[in-house]
């Protein structure tokens, strides 16, 4: 192992038992194993995702404790025993996809993010929520030059989820697409879809995320807590979007997406908030709608989604706090209240 002078333990968010509140502590610095790098951290976007883990909230569950954070920008201080395609000094970043097997039938076919041996960082391996991280030098994010810490941090899964989201509704340039909620993923959805070259529609339940989606691009929003956003979807687009993105936290926006849709048009649910909705069959089948999910990108997803952010076509709005203050955001995102992306600034 190469290093250079490491502290024994560092400062981190650690969820101790499931609820939004993390404890900050002192942990141990981990040492990287094989195929692995230790990261010394600059930047940490905060995610809804980081908020579900802390309050298990999901069928499948993390195991406290654990330190969640999985939009993690920093600097390799060490190497782990053999070859790795990063050097020290790197930029790099921690993802969802922390790592997979490389051998199965999903990680052959291109859908290594449907792996059943991968790993998720911040959820199944300790995340970015700290000063240092380890991350899988085959599968981290590669930075590009000149990047922001904090402005790239929200494109390493907001930015790669919605991209991929984009392209899975099949919506071609010049034709409808809605995003239905604008925070984290998608106001950064507004901006790809846009540097696609589709038309874009925001739906929110809040007028400032409405103005920031303007902000980013978009065409038409509509507040669907004062209208029906069916209706004005239908009205505005004269038969409805060719594709809708859902990154909504409610499933009342997954509901209301099928009457957003133009008939024979694809539906992409991002949004992961806990529950149901009720699907009517007759619309999806009269419609021929696709309806499917979509889970953040794999690495050559990735990299496409970073080239956009480096080629300046993508700018998240991102406010900086410090770890310090990841309880009191979790609770701003319970409320709805951020305007954006919060990154933690090391
Ligand atoms: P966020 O809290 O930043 O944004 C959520 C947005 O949804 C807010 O703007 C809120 O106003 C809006 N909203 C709430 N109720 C609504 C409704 N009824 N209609 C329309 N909009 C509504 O969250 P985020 O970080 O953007 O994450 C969004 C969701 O995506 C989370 O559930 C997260 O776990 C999930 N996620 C999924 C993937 C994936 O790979 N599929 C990746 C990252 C995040
Ligand atoms: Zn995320
Ligand atoms: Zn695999």
């Amino acid at each position: 192992m190469t290093t250079i002078d490491l502290p024994d333990r560092f400062t981190g968010a650690v969820v101790e038992e499931f609820g939004p509140e993390l404890t900050i502590k002192e942990v141990d610095l981990p040492e990287p194993g094989p195929n692995q790098a230790l990261v010394k951290l600059l930047a940490s976007g905060i995610c809804h995702t980081d908020l579900h883990a802390a309050e298990g909230d999901w069928p499948v569950k993390p195991e406290p404790p654990f330190i969640p954070g999985h939009e993690g920008v920093g600097e390799v201080v060490a190497l782990g025993p053999g070859e790795h395609e990063v050097g020290i000094g790197d930029l790099v970043g921690n993802v969802w996809l922390w790592s997979a097997c490389g051998t199965c039938e999903f990680c052959r076919t291109g859908w290594e993010t449907l792996c059943n041996e991968a790993e998720y960082g911040g959820y199944t391996v300790d995340g970015s929520f700290g000063q240092y991280m380890l991350v899988d030098t085959r599968y981290c994010a590669r930075i590009p030059e000149g990047s922001d810490p904090l402005e790239v941090a929200p494109i390493l899964c907001a930015g790669v989820t919605v991209y991929k989201g984009l392209r899975m509704t099949e919506t071609r340039p010049g034709q409808f697409v809605v995003i239905s909620g604008v925070g984290g993923l998608g106001h950064i959805a507004v901006q790809y879809a846009v540097a696609m070259g589709m038309r874009v529609i925001a739906v929110d339940v809040a007028e400032d995320k409405l103005s920031l989606a303007k902000k980013h691009g978009a065409e038409f929003t509509v507040n669907a807590r004062d209208e029906d956003p069916a209706a004005a979807v239908e009205a505005y687009t004269k038969g409805g979007a060719h594709g809708v993105l859902v990154t909504a936290v409610h499933p009342q926006a997954f509901a209301q997406a099928i009457g957003m849709a133009r008939k024979g048009g694809t539906i992409v649910f991002n949004g992961l908030p806990p529950g149901e909705f009720p699907a009517p069959i007759f619309e999806i089948v009269f419609k021929a709608l696709t309806i499917r999910g979509s889970l953040v990108g794999t690495r050559q997803d990735l990299e496409e989604a970073l080239d956009f952010y480096a080629r300046g076509k993508i700018h998240p709005t991102v406010h900086e706090c410090k770890l310090d203050d990841v309880n009191s955001v979790f609770e701003d995102m319970k409320q709805g209240k951020i305007d954006g992306r919060m990154a933690i600034r090391y």
